[in-house]
């Protein structure tokens, strides 16, 4: 309905062009813009005006106070902590903000085995590693874990990260359909016959590889079913909580602890600092032996410089206000708050007539576009108003199913959540995605 767009549709764009043009409208979106302040709950985004096609910027000092609803600070961590903080400070007095060292060669600072142990504490694992980078700890682990020979099972909609280090292994790839797991059964019935042992196999090893929470569809993993199934045909368990650790669960250990999975049953538990932490880096933990093999082994810890002091801390921070180790109930408040929100969110969402993505307890809720031309005009439809939105699209999805993608944060009060429903109801009105209303509903 192209009265409904305002001159943002129709835009019939042929594929290279849609991604010059993707690069051109982002620059008018709030995420193409510089922010200039903490990725909290409300943010400053630097106004920056594009005046020609080939990129030409003009960029003023000028800012927007806008509510954001992009960022993964799922616990309120990413700004500044009465707990936190002060630490953090401390450590960067203490221990500079760099190593200037890989872990191996004098960059393991007192803070690195502080912090591992309590990774591997918090996730319920004998021992854990921790690298500078999430998405490194992906695609370098991948290739230290399985080789050629090896088969690697992944979910059709598994992260970027994944997918580099399962190409960068050498190892056999499948996909399974995402999320499903009689599909992920058939897959596996189809590479080894039921019930064989592992030395008759034609594969020297198999991994299944899933995420904890799906960042681009807001789904909990089905990890009862995947674990049950894995166990049936004797093949590993990866699970990547990039988006789940911190976030779900009675005491924010992740999607194990939210759905009753024991976590020896998952055999590599790999997650990121960058979300629910509000810091840097990421982790694989593990069995004592995994960990002693991927410390001698793995070129990501052997050769790159260490995570920074002042993150390691600012995990080691949040995790104990996660626990209530700093003697004070912030930590619980948090996680009950992010649930509230989140629920409370999404279903205003669904009874607004939009179609949403993703589970219930889920705080990354996408709300569906669909058409290329919606993609520019809803956030800037909402930056206009100070909300502060993502949207996603081509590559990262297919071509026809753009989303919003909606993050919801314990640090968003009531009147946030309820200011930003109103935007977004304005503009579903205004371009059309209430592709549910509630006549449509009752029917
Ligand atoms: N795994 C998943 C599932 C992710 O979504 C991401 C990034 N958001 C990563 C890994 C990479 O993590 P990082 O951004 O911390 O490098």
């Amino acid at each position: 309905n192209s009265s409904n767009l305002q001159g943002y549709a129709p835009i019939c764009l042929g594929l290279e062009d849609f991604y010059i043009r993707r690069l051109y409208l982002r620059i008018q979106d709030c995420f193409g813009r510089p922010i200039a302040s903490a990725p909290d709950a409300w943010i400053d985004v630097v106004e920056r005006y594009s005046n020609d096609y080939n990129k030409t910027l003009k960029r003023t000092t000028n800012v927007s106070r806008c509510l954001n609803l992009g960022s993964y600070n799922y616990l309120g961590f990413a700004a500044a902590d009465e707990y936190c903080t002060p630490r953090v400070i401390e450590s960067l007095k203490r221990f500079s903000p760099s190593t200037c060292s890989a872990r191996a060669d004098g960059g393991t600072t007192s803070l690195h085995e502080e912090l591992e142990v309590c990774v591997a504490n918090f996730v319920g694992k004998p021992a854990a590693l921790v690298f500078g980078m999430g998405y490194a700890t992906n695609s370098a682990i991948l290739p230290v874990l399985i080789g050629k020979g090896g088969l690697i099972i992944s979910d059709s909609l598994n992260h970027n990260s994944i997918v580099n280090g399962a190409r960068g292994s050498g190892a056999t790839v499948r996909v399974f359909q995402h999320n499903t797991p009689s599909h992920l059964d058939k897959v596996l019935r189809e590479q080894i016959a039921d019930g064989q042992p592992r030395s008759h196999r034609p594969w020297k090893k198999i991994i299944v590889v899933v995420e904890g929470i799906y960042s681009m569809e807001g789904e909990i993993c089905k990890l009862p079913e995947i674990v049950a199934i894995c166990k049936k045909y004797k093949a590993y368990v990866y699970l990547d909580e990039a988006h789940s650790i911190g976030a779900v669960g009675k005491t924010g250990r992740g999607v194990c602890e939210l759905l009753g999975v024991d976590t020896a049953d998952v055999d590599i538990m790999m997650g990121t600092f960058t979300k629910s932490f509000g810091s840097c880096g990421g982790y694989i933990a593990g069995s004592k032996e995994l960990i002693k093999y991927l410390k001698y082994t793995c070129p990501a810890h052997l050769y790159a410089t260490s995570i920074s002091p002042p993150s390691a801390q600012q995990i080691i921070s949040s995790i104990k206000v996660i626990l209530g180790e700093d003697g004070s109930s912030r930590g619980a408040q948090k996680l009950a708050r992010i649930r509230e929100n989140s629920n409370f969110f999404r279903s205003e969402l669904q009874k607004m007539g939009f179609e949403v993505l993703g589970d219930d307890d889920s705080p990354v809720m996408p709300i569906m576009l669909y058409n290329p031309a919606k993609i520019p005009a809803f956030s800037r439809e909402c930056l206009k108003q100070n909300v502060a939105v993502v949207t996603v699209a081509f590559p990262a999805t297919p071509l026809l199913l753009a989303r919003a993608r909606i993050c919801i944060s314990a640090s968003h009060t009531k009147d946030d959540l309820l200011e930003a429903l109103e935007v977004i109801s304005r503009v579903g009105d205004l371009i059309g995605i209430k592709y549910f209303p509630a006549e449509a509903q009752k029917q």
